[in-house]
């Protein structure tokens, strides 16, 4: 979030283009209220370039919001997206992690056990596997490393379906 006064400030570059709010302070107040909705100053500042240089008219608050809100997944993007140059893995698209349903077993042997994961793709095979469930088995969601992931050393194991 960056600060209203900074917002109005944001805001006040946009005077220029027709039906800006002139006289209307609780309009202003309206669209440099959308303004602080970005994540830092800077970003505010490229989403008015963007408005400022793109419109005729004064954009409505809504506009500045989803002008702000590009601009916040543009630069979480860049920050979090680590860009690859071989082939993006098929498996994660590149993002290192799998989101969705996996199956977790855990294999118990004389003084040691392991753990494999195999993710579940639809709800037929939730279902299925679910209704097969072994004792040392269970069905957990969240994000699971992708076997691109540096950090994976954990074996995939199929399962009969
Ligand atoms: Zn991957």
């Amino acid at each position: 979030m960056v600060s209203f006064d900074y917002a109005m400030e944001q805001i006040q570059r946009l005077a220029g283009l027709d039906e800006f709010p002139r006289g209307e302070p609780a309009a202003v107040e309206e669209l440099a209220d959308a303004g602080t909705r970005a994540e830092s100053e800077e970003i505010l500042s490229r989403a008015i370039d963007d408005l400022a240089h793109g419109c005729v008219k004064c954009p409505k608050p809504v506009d500045v919001i989803r002008a702000v809100r590009a601009e916040n997944d543009r630069v979480r993007d860049l920050k979090y997206k680590r860009p690859s140059r071989s082939p993006k893995c098929p498996h994660c698209d590149g993002a290192r992690f799998i989101h969705g349903s996996f199956l977790v077993t855990k294999h118990a042997q004389e003084d040691y056990a392991w753990v494999t994961s195999q993710e579940l793709k639809s709800d037929a095979q939730i279902k299925a596997v679910r209704s097969n469930l072994q004792p040392n088995q269970q069905i957990l969601d969240g994000s699971m490393m992708c076997v691109c992931h540096p950090g994976k050393n954990v074996k995939q194991e199929e399962v009969p379906v």
